[in-house]
Parts: structure tokens; C-alpha cells; sequence
């Protein structure tokens, strides 16, 4: 198969076109731009590091774009896992020239590997320590390497454990509310499949962590991934469709919502206490 765009050999092929290297970085780059340019994003970006691909592919690309980047990386204690993953991560910044800043989990006091099912936990834990980060450093986004197969596979969960009401996260960007320390949220690779973060990845030769978290094992969210791709190949933009749907619904929902501030550390919550110093507390 010849690329779309000049006669080389293809070696990728999305919505009807085919790729050869070169504009296959050019489409990924592109797909980028239109999520830095839809929302307007100027400024200092927090980038959050988990040493995996599709964090390393987002750096990279937004590197290309020259914004202020800071990046940063959660490490979470889990066994081998983290630490290789925080390796990966320094390796990274190093080839692109930047220093990168790590946060511990263990010195908030939160052992996931205590925990039978973590990952709740684990979501909570990123999402307020992303934030509190991004908020600290005085950058205006927090930018996190979700891709639209993440997008779509966590908003199906939602769906099928009929959690419809704690529907966030469905879009590629989600206003600062700085009144509640709220650091606006940037997905600048929202528009872009896993296969494709791993070929952007290994095209560019990004190190990155290849091993997945051992809690992450038997996932049921993992065999819904697969099925959504299995779908995605039978009918191409399923997963895009799908994405911009729950985006409609989450707007929706979110006129509802009501903010208030923790009365422990002053950032955002739903209840008094946010969920986060709630953990803390637990430990
Ligand atoms: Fe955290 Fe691992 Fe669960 Fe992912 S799979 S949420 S990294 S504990
Ligand atoms: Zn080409
Ligand atoms: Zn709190």
C-alpha cells in the first residue's frame, strides 16, 4: 500500500488514508495542533510523565510546538513497576533537555499496595496530585497523555457499571476555575488511537516503559479495550463517534454540578472534605 500523500510504502492507515513515516508524524502532529488550536492553549503546561508510551508521545509532540513545558512524574510505589516507570521518564526528559520533577506517593502516606483494588484509589491520588502540581508551579494547564481509546474505554466503564452520574473526563479540555484552584485540563492527544501512540513512539524511538502496572493485569477495563478496537476495525470513527457523544453528555451533566472547597487543604471538592485528604485520613 502507497501513502496517501506521495509514493512512498504506507505503514500506517486511519479514516480511509494511508500513511507513509513521514506523514504519519505529520497526521499525529496535526491531530495535536487541533486540540492546541480548537481551545486556545497558551502557556505554561504542567506535563504529566507516567513513563508509559502515550504520555511520552504527548511530551513529545508538545516539545515540537515549543510551549513552557514542565514536566513531572507521579511515582506510586507499586513494586518494580514504578520505579522502571520513573526511570523511563528521567530517560526522556534528559533526551529532550529538561529536568523532571517527581512526586511520591508514600510521602503523602498513601501504600496502594495495601489495597485489593487500588486503582480507584490510585485515580483519586493523580488526579488531585496533577492538579495541586500544575496549581503550585503557576502553570496555567495540566496536560496528561489520555488518548481517545483511554476516552472511550473509561466512559464505557461508566456506562456498563452504571456509574453515569460520575461521567467526567470525556473531553479533550476542561476549564481552570481558579477560585477553587482548579488548573485547567488539556488532552493533547484526545484525537489519537493507541496503535498510533505506539508507532509515534517507536518512530521517534521515545523510551518508555513497556511493562503495564500489575494491577492492571485483569483489568476488565483491558478486554473492553480490546473489544473497542476489534469494533473500530469493522467500523472506522466508531471510537471518535463515540467519544464526541459522551463529550455532549458530559456537558450536559456538568451544569449540575456544585463545587465547594475541602475544609483540610482548599482545593476543590463535591462534599465538605475532598476525596483525597478523605484517603489520607484512612491511611
Ligand atoms: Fe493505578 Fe495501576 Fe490501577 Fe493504573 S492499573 S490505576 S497505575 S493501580
Ligand atoms: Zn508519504
Ligand atoms: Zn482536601
Amino acid at each position: 500500500m502507497k501513502c496517501y500523500y506521495c509514493n512512498k510504502e504506507a505503514i500506517e492507515e486511519a479514516y480511509g488514508k494511508a500513511y507513509c513515516e513521514e506523514h504519519f508524524i505529520k497526521y499525529f502532529l496535526g491531530k495535536v495542533r487541533s486540540v492546541i488550536d480548537k481551545f486556545n492553549i497558551r502557556g505554561k503546561i504542567a506535563v504529566a510523565l507516567s513513563g508509559g508510551k502515550d504520555s511520552s508521545a504527548c511530551f513529545h509532540a508538545l516539545n515540537k510546538f515549543k510551549f513552557d513545558l514542565l514536566p513531572f512524574h507521579i511515582n506510586l510505589g507499586i513494586k518494580y513497576y514504578s520505579n522502571k516507570c520513573q526511570v523511563e521518564a528521567e530517560k526522556l526528559c534528559n533526551l529532550l533537555g529538561y529536568d523532571l520533577e517527581v512526586i511520591y506517593l508514600e510521602e503523602y502516606g498513601i501504600d496502594l499496595e495495601k489495597y485489593e483494588k487500588p486503582c480507584s484509589i490510585c485515580g483519586t491520588a493523580k488526579r488531585y496530585l496533577m492538579n495541586k502540581f500544575a496549581y503550585e508551579n503557576n502553570c496555567k494547564y495540566v496536560a496528561t497523555g489520555h488518548n481517545l481509546s483511554d476516552v472511550v474505554t473509561f466512559a464505557m466503564n461508566n456506562v456498563i457499571t452504571g456509574n453515569i452520574l460520575n461521567f467526567r473526563g470525556n473531553k479533550p479540555f476542561l476549564e481552570e476555575n481558579l477560585e477553587y484552584k482548579l488548573v485547567a485540563k488539556v488532552k493533547p492527544i484526545y484525537y489519537l488511537k493507541d496503535k498510533e501512540c505506539m508507532l509515534y513512539a517507536m518512530i521517534n524511538e521515545l523510551p518508555y516503559a513497556e511493562e503495564e502496572c500489575p494491577h492492571a493485569e485483569n483489568a476488565p477495563t483491558l478486554r473492553l479495550k480490546r473489544w473497542l478496537h476489534e469494533m473500530e476495525t469493522e467500523m472506522p470513527g466508531m471510537l471518535l463517534n463515540m467519544a464526541r457523544s459522551f463529550w455532549r453528555i458530559e456537558e450536559k451533566i456538568r451544569e449540575e454540578v456544585n463545587l465547594n472547597k475541602c475544609i483540610k487543604c482548599g482545593y476543590a471538592s463535591y462534599g465538605k472534605i475532598c476525596k483525597f485528604c478523605k484517603l489520607r485520613k484512612k491511611c
